[in-house]
């Protein structure tokens, strides 16, 4: 790459995120700069153009989405679109020549992301999933005191997310398009939460769901759920996630003390404690801090790190299914 250039970036889907959490972060980025749009709103492409002074040649719809292959300004296509559309786009991005990024849950089943995996392969292009905490000094923390056994070996994990969600009409309370309830939403924190703790990958899990409270809101995904991860060293999780009421923390029980972060996987500040007193880190904006980690990997010309990689992406969705496997036969699942 040449040195000093920021990487164009192209966010797909101009919802929620990309509007309140991405674009913003993106006037602080070190590495890449927003350069281009992809949105199905003729209104949105209108406001965005003006707001952040993108030109017509780098707007598109998605259908002229293809055209982008041509587009000399955009470097990586950034898809932020809801969870069963993500394959589609991200094997399109590939086959553009771009770079991607790729929110998540990386897709609702495991042949999708493996598809989006071979597609970035045989473009010769990398695709990096939105695990922005993997850039966060708190999470940080949490994982080299994990990790480095630095309270002695984990015993136990607590690792929940969830948050009373509103809308009755969304697309994350539709099957087809979420490819689940809170689970695929805010729980892959959670499970993310326990491998990246341990440092292990899970042996075995057990899962439970709750009585629905509100089965006409949840007639097609589940309210609130739980469950079990064994690890080989032999420590243990428990997890919670759910559309009903909040919850947010990370905590591991070790042989020689204890360590947390709550809130652990929001958009910051996080904060966190141990037995031996309060972890003090730098805030950082986490969505600057990973697509800033990830263009400067690409700019190098580096691989980027396991642990963001589609790879990471299809372990956690295969972890999602058999979380639902086991709560669904209430059998413990091999993994
Ligand atoms: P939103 O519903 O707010 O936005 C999704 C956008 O996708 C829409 O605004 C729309 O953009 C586009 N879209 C295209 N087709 C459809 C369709 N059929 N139904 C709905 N939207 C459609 O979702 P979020 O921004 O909250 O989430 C998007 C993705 O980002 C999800 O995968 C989610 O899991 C992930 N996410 C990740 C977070 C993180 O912390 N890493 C936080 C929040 C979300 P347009 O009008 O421009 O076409």
């Amino acid at each position: 790459g040449q040195p000093g250039r920021k990487l164009g970036v192209a966010l797909v889907g101009l919802g929620y995120y990309s509007k309140n959490l991405l674009a913003p972060a993106l006037q602080q980025t070190q590495h890449c700069r927003l350069a281009g749009i992809v949105t199905g709103t003729p209104a949105k492409a209108e406001e965005w153009k003006q707001k952040y002074n993108i030109s017509q040649a780098n707007v598109y719809d998605y259908k002229t989405f293809d055209r982008i292959i041509d587009n000399k300004d955009i470097d990586v296509v950034y898809v932020v679109l809801p969870n069963n559309m993500h394959r589609e786009f991200v094997v399109r991005a590939a086959q553009a020549g771009k770079h991607v990024i790729c929110e998540k849950p990386m897709a609702i089943t495991v042949a999708d992301c493996q598809a989006m995996i071979d597609a970035c392969k045989k473009a010769n292009r990398q695709l990096a999933i939105g695990y922005r905490l993997h850039y966060e000094p708190f999470t940080q923390e949490v994982m080299r005191l994990g990790q480095q056994k630095v309270f002695g070996p984990v015993k136990f994990i607590e690792s929940s997310d969830g948050f009373r969600s509103g809308d009755p009409n969304q697309w994350r309370l539709k099957k087809a398009m979420a490819g689940g309830g809170p689970l695929m939403d805010v729980g892959i924190y959670a499970v993310q939460g326990a491998r990246y703790v341990t440092g292990e990958e899970p042996i075995s899990v057990t899962a439970q769901f709750s009585p629905k409270t509100d089965p006409q809101k949840f007639k097609e995904v589940e309210e609130t759920m739980f469950w079990q991860f064994r690890f080989p060293s032999g420590a243990v999780s428990n997890s919670t996630t759910s559309y009903a009421s909040g919850v947010e923390r990370l905590y591991a029980s070790c042989q020689d003390g204890w360590f947390e972060l709550s809130p652990a996987f929001g958009y910051g500040p996080l904060k966190g404690r141990t037995s031996k007193g309060p972890i003090e880190k730098p805030v950082v904006n986490h969505q600057a801090a990973h697509m800033d980690g990830v263009c400067k990997d690409l700019i190098d010309g580096k691989k980027l790190p396991d642990h963001i990689t589609g790879e990471e992406g299809l372990r956690d969705v295969r972890l999602l299914q058999a979380i639902y496997r086991a709560a669904e036969t209430g059998r413990t699942i091999d993994l």
